[in-house]
C-alpha cells in the first residue's frame, strides 16, 4: 500500500535568511497510510501545527519533500492548489472558523461554493451532513448562538463538504468541555471507520489517543517516535518500533475517559491494594486523589486510612495504614525527581543538576528493589535510568538491558531483581510524568 502522506527529510524553518530564522521542523520522515487514523501528540510549540500547514500545502518546506497521494503539492500550479486544498484535504481548527454573519447551513457549503456546484445541490449536501452530525436542525442558526460542540461539528460537516480523502483537525477538543469533546471524537472515529477518511489530529490530550491508530510523539521540531496502540487493529503492519509506552498511556487506554490525574490514582491505588473491597478502594481512591495533588499531609492521610468505614475512613489495621502512608508519601516524593528532570529536559537544556538527579534515582530504585552492582553495573544501570526518564527506552528495552551479562554491556540482574526495578521505576513515571501541560 502506498502512504498517503509521506515526507522525506522534511525541514521547515520560519523566516529563513533573516534574523529571525528559526527551524521548526528538522529532518521529519513520517508514513500515512489511507484509513489510519493518526494523533500527532506533543508539547506546545514543538511543530505540529506548522507540519499541519506543511501537509495543507501553505508552508513550503525549506528542504526534503512532502508527497501527498503521490503528489508533490508545492509543485502545484496555482489552480491545482486550489483544487488540491478543496477537494484532497478536510480541515477543523480548535478556534471554529466559522463566519458569523451567515448561517450554520452556509457556513458548511462554503467549499463548494468555490467549485461552481449549484445551490441545490450543495444545500442537500450540507443539510444531509449536518443531519448526520446530530445538528439538522441548527442549519439556519447563525454560529453565535450555538454550543462549541455544535460549532464543532459544524466545522466537521464542512471540512467533509467536498469529501476530501484527508481530514487534519488542528486541537479540535481544545475549546470544549469533556461532553462535547467526547462527541467530536465521536464523529472523528465514524469519519474514519465509515468513511474510510484518513485523519490527522493534532492534540495534546493523551487521552485521546485511546481513538487513534498510531501516536506520532513529536518533540523540538522532530518525531520522537511512534507507538502503534494496541487496542485497535492496525491498517498497516509495522515493525516494533522504538517507543515508551509508560504505564499511563496503556491505564489512558484502558480509560479513556478519566483526566491523567485521575489515572495516576489508579496507578497507585493499584499498588497499594489488592484485597479491599469497593468502598475502601472508593474512598482510598478519594483520599490519594487529595496526596496526589499535595493537598493533604501524610499525617491526615494516616488518620483517614486507619479510621473505621462508620466514621467516612478506609478501615485499615493501623500498622498497615502507617505503612501505606510512608510508602505513598515516599513515591510522591520519589517521583519529583522525575519530574524535575523531565521539565529541564523538555526546556531543552543541559543543567548541572542533572546527573545529581539520576544518582538520586538510581539510588531509590535500588534501594526499594534491594538490589546490590559494582560499579560497573551501576554505570550501565545509571545510562538506562537516564534513557527511561528521557523517553528514549521503552520498558522492554530497559529490560533486556537489565537482563543482558555485564560483558554484553548489561546490568546482568535475575529476574526477580529486574523486575523489582522495572516495576518501581514505571511507579515513579508515572507520578512524575507531567499530564497537565497545556499547549
Ligand atoms: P505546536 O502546534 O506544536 O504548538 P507550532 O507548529 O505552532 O507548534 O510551532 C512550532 C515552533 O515554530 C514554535 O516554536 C513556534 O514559536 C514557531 N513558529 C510557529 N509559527 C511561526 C511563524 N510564523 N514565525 C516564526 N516562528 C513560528
Ligand atoms: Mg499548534
Amino acid at each position: 500500500m502506498d502512504p498517503m502522506i509521506k515526507t522525506n527529510h522534511m525541514d521547515v524553518v520560519y523566516n529563513l535568511g533573516k534574523k529571525n530564522e528559526f527551524k521548526a521542523i528538522t529532518d521529519l520522515n513520517l508514513e500515512i497510510y489511507p484509513g489510519e487514523f493518526i494523533a500527532l501528540f506533543g508539547p506546545s510549540g514543538c511543530g505540529k501545527s506548522t507540519v499541519f500547514y506543511s501537509i495543507l500545502g501553505v508552508l513550503k518546506p525549506s528542504s526534503g519533500e512532502i508527497i501527498v497521494k503521490g503528489e508533490n503539492p508545492y509543485a502545484f500550479s496555482p489552480a491545482e492548489l486550489v483544487n488540491y486544498q478543496a477537494r484532497t484535504i478536510g480541515i477543523i481548527y480548535q478556534a471554529f472558523f466559522l463566519i458569523n454573519s451567515i448561517s450554520v447551513l452556509d457556513n458548511t457549503v462554503l467549499p463548494q461554493t468555490f467549485l461552481g456546484i449549484p445551490w441545490a445541490k450543495r444545500k442537500m449536501r450540507g443539510q444531509a451532513l449536518l443531519d448526520r452530525f446530530g445538528i439538522g436542525n441548527k442549519a439556519d442558526n447563525y454560529p453565535m448562538l450555538m454550543s462549541g460542540g455544535q460549532l464543532q461539528r459544524a466545522s466537521v460537516a464542512r471540512s467533509m463538504v467536498n469529501n476530501p480523502d484527508i481530514l487534519l483537525a488542528d486541537e479540535p477538543t481544545g475549546n470544549l468541555d469533556s461532553h462535547s469533546s467526547d462527541q467530536v471524537m465521536r464523529v472523528l472515529d465514524e469519519i474514519n471507520k465509515k468513511d474510510k477518511k484518513t485523519v490527522i489530529m493534532i492534540t495534546h490530550n493523551a487521552s485521546q489517543l485511546v481513538w487513534c491508530h498510531r501516536v506520532f510523539y513529536m518533540k523540538d521540531g522532530q518525531l520522537l517516535r511512534t507507538v502503534p496502540n494496541p487496542d485497535k487493529k492496525q491498517i498497516v503492519k509495522f515493525d516494533r518500533q522504538k517507543v515508551l509506552v509508560t504505564e499511563i498511556e496503556l491505564l489512558s487506554k484502558m480509560f479513556p475517559y478519566f483526566e491523567p490525574e485521575d489515572l495516576k490514582v489508579k496507578s497507585l491505588v493499584n499498588y497499594l491494594t489488592q484485597d479491599l473491597n469497593f468502598l475502601q478502594i472508593d474512598r482510598l481512591e478519594k483520599t490519594i486523589k487529595q496526596m496526589i495533588a499535595r493537598v493533604m499531609s501524610t499525617e491526615n492521610f494516616y488518620e483517614i486510612l486507619s479510621a473505621p468505614l462508620s466514621r467516612e475512613g478506609v478501615g485499615l489495621p493501623a500498622a498497615r495504614a502507617k505503612f501505606l502512608a510512608e510508602k505513598v508519601e515516599k513515591i510522591l516524593k520519589q517521583s519529583e525527581d522525575v519530574r524535575r528532570y523531565r521539565r529541564r529536559m523538555n526546556e531543552g537544556v543541559f543543567f548541572d543538576r542533572e546527573d545529581k538527579l539520576i544518582n538520586e534515582l538510581l539510588y531509590y530504585i535500588s534501594e526499594e528493589a534491594e538490589i546490590k552492582v559494582d560499579r560497573d553495573q551501576k554505570a550501565i544501570l545509571k545510562q538506562a535510568v537516564r534513557d527511561r526518564v528521557s523517553g528514549l527506552l521503552r520498558q522492554e528495552e530497559l529490560d533486556q538491558i537489565l537482563k543482558d551479562p555485564v560483558s554484553k554491556g548489561g546490568v546482568g540482574l535475575d529476574k526477580k531483581d529486574r523486575e523489582k526495578v522495572v516495576f518501581y521505576f514505571e511507579k515513579l513515571l508515572t507520578q512524575g510524568i507531567d499530564t497537565a501541560n497545556k499547549s
